[in-house]
């Protein structure tokens, strides 16, 4: 596989590497030098499960790059601060976290093409910085009861993953922020102007029919089974919108300019959803993040990887009818099945979880 820079996808100038995981956050979770688990390595025969420490988790990057994005972790390192102390937060540090969680999700996904030696051959046709806060993203948090100290992440390792980074999970010292992100994630339910995707052309972009927003804000945001005891945090991005001629005509309302948190990026406010309700996130610093309720942690070991690999498939799957030809929507099929076997076959011999946590085996279970 050819060396090119997480952060732009051109051949990496001044050579540098990039921790996607970064250091500051591997020193608040333990020993830096602590072997982690990171999927199996399919290249290898036999199958091997791979062992590192998490600092080696680390690949190509720009000199540049690395340093421009470098004030992004400065200025998420005090965020994670407080949210590690259930702290007040205001909207536009969780909007910051958005971004940096657009850029770890985008990060580990590009990593691990490197330690899968691409073997699923896939060129990729975004990178870091031309996927940061571009989509409707979202993030699901939840608190482990006596969770200890440690890292973990789930979701990267699936090969689904690899057809379709579009969720996956952090789990930091008993705090979990699962995040997602996709064309009309929640822009529609939310009142926004809204993307109805219609098929990727032959450039592999995606053509889409803009909708005026409904102006109603509906719930719950997703019509999709939600985990339990969280709090979830949904923003609408309407950058597409701005680029188009007659932008006006789906943001000139009185309605949309109340709930932009930053015109130039095409940021809508954040919202919050928990116990049945749906409600504007407050701007000032709050403690509405907060999820009241715990887990424990045999929950997160069999219920959270089921919910992350789930979310992947069904973006996946759905994103097939978009192909332009039958022959490519037959061979992203094919492409669907292989990675859903061993997918399955890894949930069924081993953790679904990454990381320093150690999880109990977990009993193989029939999908149709
Ligand atoms: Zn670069």
């Amino acid at each position: 596989m050819e060396k090119f820079c997480v952060f732009c996808g051109e051949a990496p100038q001044e050579k540098n590497k990039e921790h996607v995981l970064p250091a500051w956050l591997i020193e608040m979770t333990g020993d830096p030098g602590h072997e982690a688990h990171f999927g199996i390595d399919f290249t290898k025969e036999p199958l091997k499960a791979r062992k590192f420490a998490f600092d080696s988790l680390v690949f190509p990057a720009c000199t540049t790059c690395n340093t421009r994005f470098a004030e992004l972790e400065g200025r998420v390192k005090p965020i994670f601060e407080l949210l590690l102390s259930y702290k007040p937060l205001s909207s536009d540090q969780l909007i910051l976290l958005l971004d940096w969680l657009d850029k770890v999700r985008v990060g580990l996904w590009l990593g691990y093409l490197y330690l899968d030696k691409n073997w699923m051959g896939i060129e990729p046709n975004f990178h870091i910085q031309s996927r940061i806060g571009q989509l409707d993203r979202m993030v699901s948090i939840l608190r482990v009861e006596n969770a200890g100290v440690g890292l973990t992440f789930a979701g990267p390792h699936f090969k689904s993953y690899q057809l379709s980074p579009t969720c996956f999970g952090l789990g930091v010292n008993g705090l979990w922020l699962v995040n997602a992100s996709g064309v009309g994630l929640c822009s529609q339910r939310l009142g926004f102007p809204y993307l109805e995707p219609l098929r990727f052309n032959e450039a592999h972009l995606l053509e889409a029919s803009p909708h005026t927003g409904s102006e109603r804000i509906m719930n719950p945001v997703e019509r999709i089974a939600t985990l339990p005891r969280t709090v979830s945090l949904y923003q609408p991005v309407f950058r597409a919108f701005r680029e188009r001629e007659n932008s006006e005509k789906y943001l000139g309302g009185d309605w949309i300019k109340q709930r932009t948190a930053d015109a130039a990026n095409g940021y809508g406010k954040l919202f919050v959803q928990k116990s049945d309700s749906v409600q504007i996130y407050p701007d000032n610093a709050s403690t509405d993040w907060a999820p009241a309720e715990l887990w424990n942690k045999k929950e997160v070991s069999y219920r959270l990887g089921e919910h992350i690999f789930d979310r992947i498939r069904r973006n996946y799957e759905n994103s097939i009818g978009l192909a332009p030809t039958q022959d490519e929507r037959r061979h992203l099929r094919r492409e669907g099945v292989m990675a859903r076997m061993l997918d399955l076959a890894m949930l069924s011999n081993a953790s679904e979880v990454e990381g320093n946590k150690k999880s109990p085996k977990r009993r193989a279970r029939r999908r149709r």
